[in-house]
């Protein structure tokens, strides 16, 4: 006890520390504003067919513009935003955003077009979120088909069934689901097949300088045709190069997201032409 007293003394009266704290607390007020005064904004990146290259659809990322420090990236402010517990207001600007493009953006109109939006894991405890969920979709009168839920294997072993159930929830409402980051994580194959997910994405960590390494390329053709087997959409996240896309190609990946067709761009700027020939 007298060491841990210490040690938080020590903390106190270190000045790193108060300015630690500080900025902690004024990230976590500036956080609360942001998104109760719209100083968040949606990004969409496209998803295009792999081999025709027509738009599917997008995956909408979140920015926030601070007023004083400029851009902060979602890597940074997610977690925070997870640890403090604003994820559930942020995950709910998100969903109403996205439900609001879906219904107006011009490019987000062809038959069948989706618009994903990521959830983190602590969103999957939030039992009451299918039916707000089915009430937004219903107020803004989209079909809950075209949109879809990105979630990562990472947390959701960790947290019992709870997750589960509440994936099934939304997926009784209509919207679809897709395994974000696959292969990052920690998940079996007897979990993989017990999640109600349509749609596989390979991290870009497998995507990566994949033309330059066979082993590499065998991997991928084998995670491909893990999903194919379950009946999986399988996107390819971060592809950069026309290298890496010949690759993806061969290996049948069916959709492609990344640099190479285009960087997230701001929602008014979103005219969802395809540079893939
Ligand atoms: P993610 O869902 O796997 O999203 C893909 C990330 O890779 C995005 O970073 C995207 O900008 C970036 N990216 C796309 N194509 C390329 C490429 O060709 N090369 C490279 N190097 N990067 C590419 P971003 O927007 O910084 O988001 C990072 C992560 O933050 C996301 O990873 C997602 O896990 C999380 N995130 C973003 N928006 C939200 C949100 O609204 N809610 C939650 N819970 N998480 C979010
Ligand atoms: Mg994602
Ligand atoms: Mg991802
Ligand atoms: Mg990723």
């Amino acid at each position: 006890y007298e060491a841990k007293r210490a040690k938080v003394r020590c903390m106190r009266f270190d000045p790193r520390w108060e300015r630690a704290r500080e900025s902690h607390l004024s990230l976590l007020s500036a956080l609360r504003v942001a998104v109760e005064q719209d100083h968040l904004r949606q990004f969409l990146q496209p998803k295009v067919d792999a081999v025709s290259g027509a738009l599917v659809g997008a995956e909408a990322l979140v920015r926030w513009q601070h007023p004083t420090r400029g851009f902060i990236s979602p890597g940074e402010f997610i977690p925070f935003a997870e640890q403090t517990g604003r994820i559930r207001d942020l995950t709910r600007w998100m969903l109403r955003r996205a439900i609001r493009n879906l219904a107006h953006l011009p490019a987000l109109q062809a038959p069948g077009c989706y618009l994903a939006v990521n959830i983190s894991t602590l969103d999957l405890l939030d039992t009451d979120l299918p039916a707000w969920l089915a009430t937004q979709l219903e107020a803004g009168g989209v079909d809950p088909s075209r949109l879809q839920l990105e979630v990562t294997e990472s947390g959701l072993l960790a947290s019992g069934n709870g997750p589960v159930k509440v994936l099934t929830a939304l997926r009784a409402v209509g919207v679809t689901l897709a395994l974000d980051d696959f292969g990052t994580g920690q998940s079996s194959l007897a979990y993989l097949q017990r999640l109600p997910v349509q749609e596989l994405k390979i991290d870009r960590s497998f995507v990566s300088n994949v033309d330059h390494d066979t082993r590499r390329q065998n991997l991928l053709n084998a995670i491909v045709d893990l999903g194919h087997s379950l009946g999986l959409t399988v996107t390819a996240e971060g592809v950069e190069t026309v290298g890496e896309l010949q690759v993806l190609r061969r290996c049948g990946v069916d959709l492609i997201q990344g640099y190479l067709i285009s960087e997230p761009i701001n929602e008014d700027d979103f005219a969802g032409q395809s540079v893939l020939a």
